[in-house]
């Protein structure tokens, strides 16, 4: 069991703008490498372990927690860039068809083929390997009314040469006059968490939109991050998740620009999923240890402190998995926004 901080800060929240804030837990830049890249004999552990102090400007960060909204970030809050993810993603990791996908995508086929919706144009930002847009796309939406942006060079040209243009851009980078007012869709799976400049954000996204526009935003479930920090998994670790979202924040953030909560789901999941990945999450969260079993060159001798720390993680973990039975601590949390 672990406890957060809770000393309280003075720092202005970026969703409602409240000033005062609780500190959770604190990272170190090795850590927060560690938590992305597992290899710490490659090189690029400790280019990647430079990058975040630069980033940061420090070698710690902290997850602080607003009173009013409860939106939790990281301080300082700064989201990780383009060198990054290029360091991070060299190698492809995508997790194929998801919930969150699939509730979209019903939505989407209701809009086109029910409410006779025709030539809607959407805009993916972040797309991974482009599995949800090559599903909805030519199938739903014509691909040149489709825009992607993509920072993994692996994703972005795959999702070219299926035929949808995907740009490496942040996205309110995507200025260009063509844009302005354009799109009836956009959709953001897995992205917000790692996002700074929210009201920029915003901004940008009314330019982007027409009226009426639908926007679609998929963040982990804030209940089971929770639920995991309890438990000894921190499993927001910026620079990568530099923003935990729950359904308050997303009132408030949408009240302030123009749009309305249509509908918030969290995801269903299944009891075993639920309990294998805490278990795998909390065999590697002990960072130290995993770190030393990984160094070790005798193979044997490896495999057998594997699985004596394995065991011992199932056993610490019973008591814990007997409350990831409910309902409400599936990995993702979904929001269907609609401008007004
Ligand atoms: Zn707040």
């Amino acid at each position: 069991m672990r406890h957060y901080k809770l000393t309280l800060k003075e720092i202005s929240c970026p969703v409602c703008h409240c000033t005062e804030v609780h500190i959770l837990y604190s990272v170190t830049s090795e850590e927060a490498v560690y938590h992305v890249f597992k290899d710490v004999e490659d090189q690029r552990f400790l280019q990647l372990k430079s990058h975040i102090e630069t980033l940061w400007q420090r070698q710690t960060c902290d997850v602080v927690r607003c009173v009013n909204c409860r939106f939790c970030f990281a301080y300082p809050y700064v989201a990780a860039d383009k060198r990054f993810y290029e360091l991070v993603y060299s190698r492809s990791f995508y997790a194929g068809w998801k919930w969150e996908y699939q509730i979209t995508y019903e939505i989407l086929y209701d809009m086109v083929i029910h409410s006779n919706q025709k030539n809607l144009k959407l805009l993916e930002i972040g797309s991974g390997d482009g599995a949800f847009v090559k599903k909805v796309s030519p199938e739903l939406i014509p691909k040149e009314n489709v825009l992607c942006t993509e920072y993994s060079n692996y994703g972005r040209s795959g999702i070219n040469r299926y035929g949808i243009t995907c740009l490496s851009k942040d996205i309110r980078e995507i200025n260009s006059i063509e844009y302005k007012g354009n799109f009836d869709v956009i959709c953001m799976f897995q992205v917000l968490e790692h996002m700074n400049g929210i009201d920029a954000l915003f901004e940008h996204l009314n330019w982007l939109t027409r009226k009426q526009a639908t926007l679609f935003i998929a963040v982990p479930n804030f209940k089971q991050r929770e639920f995991y920090d309890i438990n000894g998994v921190l499993e927001d670790i910026p620079p990568m998740h530099i923003g935990r979202w729950n359904k308050r924040c997303f009132e408030t953030i949408a009240k302030r620009h123009g749009w309305i909560v249509a509908k918030y789901e969290i995801q269903p999941q299944g009891f075993v999923s639920k309990a294998i990945r805490f278990v795998l999450f909390r065999y590697e969260c002990n960072y130290t240890l995993v770190k030393q079993i990984r160094r070790i060159r005798v193979r044997p001798i490896r495999r057998l402190l594997k699985a004596m720390w394995l065991s011992l993680c199932v056993l610490a973990s019973l008591p814990a998995i007997n409350a990831l039975g409910s309902s409400k601590l599936g990995v993702s949390q979904w929001v269907h926004l609609r401008k007004v």
